[in-house]
């Protein structure tokens, strides 16, 4: 049995167990997946992504929470907004884009944001799968050089990831996703 960290489109998270990674997917085929909160099918595994800042820097790290101002609190689940510096991306967003309402535009330069983030994570990150813990293990005691990296991490083992202080979170769920 495999317990699952799992996440809807809306960016519930919940877990659930499963005979293998392989029922997960069946299940999911055939709809039998559903997120407790909100009902919906759109589910997935949580993907997970490390903070890849080595034990001997980790000190001189500072948070970097960039929280936007003066917005409600958005229905999505915010994310993480920590990640590695080397991915830190350059500022530029159209102002086309912007729509009229503070509301309106806290949400949807939430999107764009996250959208990016991910695209960045993604593109610049090497998909481990299920190797996820072990790598994310070797980079966090300089086993080998740090790099980035995403993958899938059962419950247990994020749990034991956490416990040996290896920081990670979970990759942004863009409403595209599962479509
Ligand atoms: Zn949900």
């Amino acid at each position: 049995m495999i317990l699952y960290k799992l996440q809807c489109k809306k960016g519930h998270e919940f877990e659930a167990w499963f005979a293998s990674s392989d029922a997960f997917d069946r299940q999911k085929k055939k709809g039998q997946l559903a997120c407790p909160s909100c009902g919906t099918k759109s589910v997935s595994k949580a993907l997970m992504t490390p903070n890849v800042t080595p034990r001997s820097r980790r000190k001189a790290a500072a948070p970097d929470k960039q929280q936007p101002t003066g917005s409600r609190k958005p229905e999505t689940q915010r994310p993480e907004t920590q990640r590695p510096e080397a991915q830190r991306p350059d500022t530029q967003r159209p102002e086309a884009q912007r729509p009229e309402t503070q509301r309106v535009a806290a949400h949807s330069e939430l999107v764009t944001a996250l959208r990016k983030l991910r695209a960045e994570i993604e593109g610049k990150s090497e998909y481990v799968g299920a190797r996820f813990p072990e790598e994310a293990r070797k980079i966090h005691y300089e086993e080998v050089p740090a790099r980035g990296i995403h993958g899938e991490a059962t419950a247990e083992e994020a749990k034991a990831l956490k416990d040996e202080g290896i920081e990670f979170y979970p990759l942004p769920i863009l409403p595209e996703d599962q479509n």
